[in-house]
């Protein structure tokens, strides 16, 4: 028995030694990933129900690993915000997300693009000076830029997001909860924060099925209900049947998104999403 123990330990301290060497590669190859700039941004539409029109797009980040994978951001962002590779990154998402609104402009095409911000991000001032210079520069519209942020990050850092917030809606560019549904149980501040739109989270959207019970949509027209009494608008994520877009639809959300119109896709192939709905 005495045996078997110690060869646990050792066991236990080569995958502690194993986990640690993978971490630090990741890291290493995060870093030159970001000197590299081997990040593509995939676009994936945002419909307005009332029309069906793509009206917008949601900005999600890939990592082309130089091993041919393509490495979800799952799988890197959380990495990306311990060890602070999250500031570089974010720049460049802001950079590109500000060339691909100009080249959607100079297409005549007047479409909006939200890009997502991790917490650490939200705490960094200089980005949202970064923001709006990144924005001047490029001559996009900053009406046509949207910043998404999760509930714990708006109430985690309530006054310093609130002023950052009201600079931003200054300028013209709109705030987005994402995932609202899934964080905080507070909504006193859904009245106080400068904000224009709630994402509800997909296990929301996911609930509405073959096998839904009335009682399954509450939290949706609760959410859509509340929302619009606040004049918020409503985004759906994760919409992927048919059922789920009509029971949107037919109960007012304003903004839906999901498999069932697209997945996220490279810049050529939503170009030719929107050039496909001109001809319907
Ligand atoms: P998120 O902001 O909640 O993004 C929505 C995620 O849901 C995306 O995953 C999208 O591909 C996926 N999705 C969209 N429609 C459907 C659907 O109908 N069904 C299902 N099952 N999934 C759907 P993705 O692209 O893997 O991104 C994951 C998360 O990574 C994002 O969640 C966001 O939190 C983060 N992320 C992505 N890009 C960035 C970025 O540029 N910066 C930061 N800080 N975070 C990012
Ligand atoms: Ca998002
Ligand atoms: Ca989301
Ligand atoms: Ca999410």
């Amino acid at each position: 028995a005495k045996k078997k123990a110690v060869s646990s330990i050792e066991f236990y301290s080569k995958e502690l030694i194993d986990a640690s060497r993978k971490r630090i590669d990741m890291e290493n190859s995060l870093r030159s990933a970001v000197e590299n700039q081997e990040f593509e941004l995939f676009l994936q539409p945002m419909l307005d129900l009332a029309s069906g029109k793509i009206i917008k797009a949601e900005a999600l980040i890939r990592w082309h690993h130089p091993n041919g994978y393509l490495v979800p951001p799952d799988e890197f962002i959380p990495l990306a915000e311990q060890t602070g590779l999250i500031i570089p990154i974010g720049k460049w998402v802001v950079t590109e997300a500000c060339a691909i609104l100009k080249r959607l402009a100079e297409k005549g095409e007047e479409i909006k693009l939200s890009i997502n911000l991790s917490p650490r991000q939200v705490n960094d001032r200089q980005l949202f000076e970064f923001i709006k210079e990144s924005v001047t520069k490029a001559q996009v519209n900053p009406h046509h830029l949207e910043l998404e942020l999760t509930e714990g990050v708006l109430i985690d850092n309530y006054d310093k997001v609130y002023y950052l917030l009201d600079e931003v809606r200054k300028l013209g560019m709109s705030v987005s909860i994402d995932d609202f549904g899934t964080g905080y149980s507070s909504l006193s501040y859904l009245q106080k924060l400068p904000i224009d739109r709630l994402k509800i989270d997909r296990s929301f959207i996911n609930e509405i099925n073959e096998n839904s019970q009335d009682s399954d949509g509450a939290i949706i027209l609760a959410v859509i209900a509340m929302a619009h009494s606040l004049k918020l608008e409503v985004i759906a994520e994760g919409v992927e049947t048919v059922l789920q877009r009509d029971f949107l639809k037919l109960n007012n959300c304003n903004i839906a998104q999901g498999y069932l119109f697209s997945r996220p896709v490279p810049y050529d192939e939503f170009c030719d999403l929107l050039e496909g709905q001109k001809n319907k």
